[in-house]
């Protein structure tokens, strides 16, 4: 088979879909897509709102929580402890299929009336405030897997003690580290790794005691690319004083120069064949994907740690094997398409917010069942007889959203029927729009809510070094000091006793952001989930390459080959 040119339902680009991928759609029997991979990430990250959070109260026992999901007059929420529980029966809010309305219609009135989960999370302690998150002891507000003590940091697995990271491994005691692992009691690594005792270094590994710097390997005592003895460097790092945050934001705004000014790899695939695409580790045949480790043979994946296996479109999750599109695919997942939010399936099809089924089709909320379809109980016979002619059904009677974008079989959930708002979720994150965009192309906007807090702690008042401060600060509602941006700005925060004493411990001063907006600063250091076909542009070499670099960015980017010359 040849690759084919085809154009997007959405974007109205062409794309070409590859002799690969049509084997890839025949071997799990869905048709090719009618979105482009651009799209199709947009799309699944509608389905997926990580931190902004609105308080109810569990629809079961009425306690008090916090939940992702702002429409929760609409969409009843249980905790997860009721949700989790045999006390209530998500087939009780099954029906029969009906031939005379399209699937999606009422695959949406089955979730409007099947409890939620106030947020997703697996085998988790102490960690109520986070969500997508498992196996975790003490997270709070974070997105994180196997990790202990960890708090406003996003997409962090094996670590302890962190404190806002964004994208960190196996790493303990650090403040800010972006994209880096296996590092220890560091601040500000930026795609660094094995490194320790370190601030403000970017592309370093195995290094000890150094700071602002870029590039270097195995080193100790540099600073600013330059050797110094033992003495020398403890003096001038200790004139620093970065408990002071004047002096921690020059710092940053030098750092934020020195990234620009290194050279870049053009993508970051360590121990890695036949992949591209940017932060693959360990994988086999890995394409255009993001944030990826131990894996084969996958394709416009993003944020699996390990062991995905012949899947395309997938978010999150591992030892998942033949799936294919997921906004949120836990772990365990065998032969299953369009899901979201969802464990340990086998042979299952566009199922929400389900754990451990198999044979099921068009479910939502179910758990251990086996030949549902709209969460009512079939034999196998049934089944089997049924589904077919749904699938054939979804071709004839196709959902059409707003737009005019048509959902025949082999389509991910319409965007529409998300319970999240565009701005809620983290597509904002990878594709910003302004409310008037998004409403002109048909998703959900959520407008701030009036907060009126009392303000304990005016912005100008927080007090510059951490050492002008006392325990009295914990607890106080401190102003943020954007309020009018688009970062889902809560106004104001709190600090929290754990917080406090790692700001002491590390002699960091109070920030001035609120996490949101934290966040959102962070999130300036990553590239787009998307890739240009460019040259490298060391003088004389006519590499080309996949690269999350645009061209019209300041960076230099070099091919593999002569990066490692520069480096090294
Ligand atoms: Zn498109
Ligand atoms: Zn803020
Ligand atoms: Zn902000
Ligand atoms: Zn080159």
């Amino acid at each position: 088979m040849e690759s084919q040119t085809r154009n997007c339902q959405n974007c109205k680009k062409d794309f070409t879909i590859e002799p690969e991928d049509f084997l890839f759609y025949e071997k799990i029997k869905v048709p090719a897509p009618t979105f482009c991979p651009e799209c199709r990430f947009q799309r699944r990250f509608v389905w997926r709102n990580e931190y902004i959070f609105y308080k109810t109260n569990c629809g079961f026992c009425k306690k008090n929580i916090i939940t992702n999901n702002s429409n929760f007059n609409n969409f009843p929420v249980y905790c997860g402890e009721c949700w989790h529980s045999d006390k209530w029966d998500a087939l009780e809010y099954g029906f029969d299929f009906d031939f005379s309305k399209d699937l999606f219609t009422q695959w949406y009135f089955l979730l409007q009336k099947t409890p939620n989960i106030n947020l997703w999370g697996l085998g988790n302690i102490n960690s109520d405030y986070s969500n997508y998150t498992g196996y975790s002891k003490n997270a709070y507000l974070s997105v994180a897997s196997n990790c202990e003590d960890v708090y406003y940091s996003k997409l962090v697995d094996k670590s302890k003690n962190l404190f806002d990271c964004y994208i960190s491994f196996n790493s303990n005691s650090c403040y800010e580290n972006f994209s880096s692992s296996k590092s220890y009691n560091s601040i500000f690594l930026n795609r660094c790794s094995d490194c320790i005792d370190s601030l403000f270094l970017f592309d370093c590994k195995n290094c000890q005691n150094c700071f602002m710097s870029s590039g270097l390997r195995n080193k100790n005592f540099y600073i600013r690319n330059k050797q110094y003895t033992k003495e020398e460097y403890f003096n001038k790092i200790n004139n620093l004083k970065i408990s002071s945050f004047k002096n921690l934001l020059k710092l940053k705004i030098e750092f934020y120069a020195l990234i620009k000014n290194s050279i870049h790899k053009f993508a970051h695939i360590v121990n890695s064949v036949d992949s591209y695409g940017d932060d693959i580790l360990n994988s086999k045949n890995v394409k255009n994907s993001f944030i990826v480790t131990k894996s084969e043979n996958a394709k416009n994946c993003w944020r699996i740690f390990d062991g995905l296996k012949d899947s395309y479109d997938i978010n999150g999750g591992l030892n998942n094997e033949l799936c294919y599109e997921s906004s949120l695919a836990a772990d365990g997942g065998y032969l299953t398409k369009f899901f979201s939010h969802s464990k340990g399936n086998k042979n299952t099809e566009l199922v929400h917010l389900c754990i451990n089924c198999s044979n099921c089709f068009a479910c939502i909320g179910l758990k251990n069942k086996s030949y549902c379809i709209l969460n009512r109980q079939y034999t196998k016979e049934q089944y089997e007889e049924l589904v077919p002619k749904i699938i054939q059904h979804m071709s004839d009677m196709p959902y059409i959203d707003s737009k005019g974008r048509v959902y025949k079989y082999g389509e991910f959930f319409p965007s529409e029927l998300s319970p999240f708002a565009y701005n809620e979720t983290i597509a904002q994150e990878y594709y910003p729009l302004t409310k008037e965009e998004a409403q002109e192309q048909g998703y959900k906007w959520k407008d701030k809510e009036e907060r009126n807090y009392t303000i304990d702690i005016k912005n100008s008042d927080i007090p510059d070094d951490i050492n002008d401060t006392d325990e009295s600060i914990v607890g106080k509602v401190i102003e943020c000091l954007h309020k009018d941006c688009n970062h889902q700005c809560t106004e104001a925060f709190k600090i929290i006793p754990e917080e406090y004493q790692f700001y002491r411990r590390m002699n960091l001063p109070i920030p001035r952001l609120c996490p949101n907006c934290r966040h959102y600063e962070r999130l300036s250091q990553r590239n787009p989930l998307k890739l240009w076909h460019r040259s490298c542009m060391k003088e004389g070499c006519t590499n080309t390459f996949e690269t999350s670099y645009s061209p019209d960015r300041p960076e230099i980017v070099y091919c593999e080959r002569c990066y490692q010359n520069e480096v090294y």
